[in-house]
C-alpha cells in the first residue's frame, strides 16, 4: 500500500470504527426514500442535512419541481482545488416483495454483504463518500481539499430536474470536477472508473388502422395490418448489419481517439464466458466489431417491446387494430436526445405517416470526460493507496447516469467511481452490498480527498 502517514492514520481510524459505521449504515437504509412512491423522501433529505450539518458542512435543502436537492458545501481548504461528490439518496421501489429473502426495509446480514433496498444503489456509496470525509475530520480536523456533495433524490426516476438544478445553482456547485459513485464494479472486483456515460431516450410507435380489431378471412387483404405497418417501419430504422438507418442519426457519434480505444482494448473480457453465461450462440451484429467499443462508443436502438393482437394460446384467426413498438435509444457523445428524437419523427413521418411517435420525459443526455484530464491520476493513485490494486478504466459507462449536469452544463470533468459488488442486484429483489466493498469505499473516499488536495 503507498499510504502515506496522514493517510494510514485516517485508515486506521475506519478500522477502529468498523462496527459502528456498520451500524449507521443499517440505519440509514431502514429509511426507505422511494422517489417514484413518494415514500419517505423528505424524512431521508433531512438526515442528510442533519448528517451533514454535524460534520460542519454548509447545508442547502433545495426545492425542485420534484423531490429537494441535498447541498452540503466545505470550502475551508483555501488555495486546494474543489470536487463536487453526486450520489443518490432516492431508491427503487422493492417490489415484488415475495423474492426478498429477508423484508426491503429490515437491513440484514448473510455472508458477508448487507441487504436492503437502496444499500449499494445508492446509499451506502455515498454514504461512505460521507463517513470517509468524517474521518478525515476527526484525524485531522480538516479536509484536503474542498468538497460539495451533491445528493439527488429523483436519480431514480431520471433525475427531471437536476439540469435545470444546475443551471440554476452554478454558483453553488463551482468545482473543479465531479466524482460520483455509484454502480457496480467489475466482476473480477478490481476497482473501475469510468469516463462518462451513455444517454437514453425512450419512446413508442403507435399506430391504429380499423376502429376495431376484424376476422383476418373477411378483412385480410382490405383491412391494412397495424402490426405489418410497425414491422416494416422498423425496418427502415435499422439494418441486418446492424447499422441505425435512422437519417442523420449518427452524424453527431464522436469518433473514440486511440487513447480512449487502446484503453477499451486493455478491459479484460472472457467473450466465451459472456455467451455460455447468457446461453448466446453470437453477439448482435456487426461481429466485427469489439465487444467494448460497442459498449463505450456506439449508439445502440432496441427494441423493448412489439405488441398487438393476440398472444394467447392456439390461435385467433384475427386482424388486430393497432399496435405499438417500445423503443429505447442509448446514446453517446455528443449525440442530443432533443436532436435524436427529433430525427426519429422526421423519419417516422416519412416512412409510416400514419405512425405516431410519443416520447415522456426528456430522457438523459450522453457525458464524456476526456482520457487525457489531469485529474485522472490523482483519482489512480487513491485506488492504488485504498485498494492497493491500479483502477480499471472505462472510456465510457454502458449505462445512463446524469453525469452530462457536470460536463455540459458546468463544464467540469467526471468520473464514476462505483463502491460496489458486481452482483449487487440493484433494482432487482434481495439487493445487495458487500461489506468489504462498503469498507473499501470509505478507504477510498479518503483517499481520493487526500489525493487531489496533494496534487492541487
Ligand atoms: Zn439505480
Amino acid at each position: 500500500m503507498a499510504a502515506n502517514a496522514k493517510l494510514s492514520d485516517v485508515f486506521t481510524h475506519i478500522d477502529a470504527e468498523r462496527e459502528n459505521f456498520l451500524r449507521r449504515l443499517i440505519d440509514y437504509v431502514r429509511h426507505p426514500s422511494i422517489s417514484a412512491h413518494n415514500i419517505g423522501i423528505k424524512e431521508v433529505a433531512g438526515l442528510l442535512i442533519e448528517m451533514l450539518g454535524r460534520l460542519g458542512f454548509e447545508t442547502h435543502l433545495v426545492p425542485t419541481k420534484g423531490h429537494p436537492m441535498v447541498v452540503g458545501r466545505w470550502l475551508k481548504a483555501e488555495g486546494a482545488p474543489t470536487v463536487l461528490l453526486y450520489g443518490h439518496y432516492d431508491v427503487q421501489p422493492p417490489d415484488p416483495l415475495d423474492l426478498w429473502i429477508s423484508p426491503p426495509f429490515e437491513p440484514t446480514i448473510r455472508d458477508g454483504r448487507l441487504f436492503a433496498r437502496g444499500v449499494a444503489d445508492n446509499k451506502g456509496q455515498h454514504l461512505a463518500q460521507i463517513l470517509a470525509i468524517e474521518s478525515l475530520l476527526k484525524i485531522h480536523g480538516r479536509l484536503p481539499c474542498n468538497v460539495i456533495l451533491l445528493l439527488e433524490g429523483e436519480e431514480e426516476i431520471g433525475s427531471p430536474h437536476i439540469a435545470d438544478f444546475v443551471r440554476e445553482h452554478r454558483d453553488l456547485l463551482k468545482a473543479d470536477l465531479a466524482v460520483t459513485a455509484d454502480g457496480p464494479m467489475h466482476p473480477s472486483g478490481r476497482p473501475t472508473m469510468k469516463l462518462g456515460s451513455r444517454g437514453v431516450i425512450s419512446f413508442e410507435m403507435r399506430v391504429r388502422h380499423a376502429n376495431r380489431d376484424v376476422h383476418s378471412g373477411n378483412f385480410g387483404g382490405v383491412v391494412p395490418n397495424p402490426l405489418w405497418t410497425l414491422v416494416h417501419l422498423l425496418g427502415t430504422m435499422k439494418n441486418d448489419r446492424g447499422e441505425i438507418t435512422i437519417d442523420g442519426f449518427n452524424d453527431a457519434v464522436l469518433a473514440p481517439t486511440s487513447e480512449e480505444l487502446e484503453a477499451a482494448d486493455r478491459l479484460p473480457l472472457d467473450l466465451d464466458e459472456v455467451k455460455r453465461s447468457l446461453g448466446l450462440s453470437r453477439l448482435d451484429a456487426p461481429l466485427e466489431r469489439d465487444y467494448y467499443e460497442r459498449l463505450c462508443f456506439r449508439p445502440t436502438l432496441t427494441i423493448n417491446g412489439l405488441h398487438g393482437g393476440y398472444g394467447g394460446p392456439g390461435s385467433k384467426t384475427v386482424l388486430p387494430h393497432e399496435a405499438v413498438a417500445k423503443c429505447d435509444v442509448r446514446l453517446v457523445a455528443a449525440q442530443d436526445t432533443a436532436d435524436i428524437l427529433q430525427k426519429i419523427k422526421a423519419h417516422v413521418n416519412k416512412h409510416a405517416p400514419e405512425v405516431s411517435v410519443v416520447s415522456e420525459g426528456t430522457g438523459m443526455q450522453p457525458s464524456k470526460t476526456p482520457i487525457t484530464s489531469k485529474h485522472m491520476a490523482p483519482i489512480r493513485r487513491a485506488f492504488v493507496a485504498a485498494q492497493g490494486v491500479e483502477p480499471l478504466v472505462y472510456p465510457a459507462g454502458f449505462g445512463s447516469l446524469p453525469g452530462y449536469a457536470f460536463t455540459d452544463i458546468l463544464g467540469i470533468n467526471a468520473f464514476v467511481t462505483p463502491y460496489g459488488n458486481h452482483d449487487e442486484a440493484n433494482h432487482a429483489p434481495n439487493e445487495n452490498l458487500k461489506i468489504d466493498c462498503f469498507f473499501n469505499g470509505i478507504r477510498t473516499g479518503a483517499a481520493l480527498l487526500d489525493e487531489l488536495g496533494r496534487a492541487g
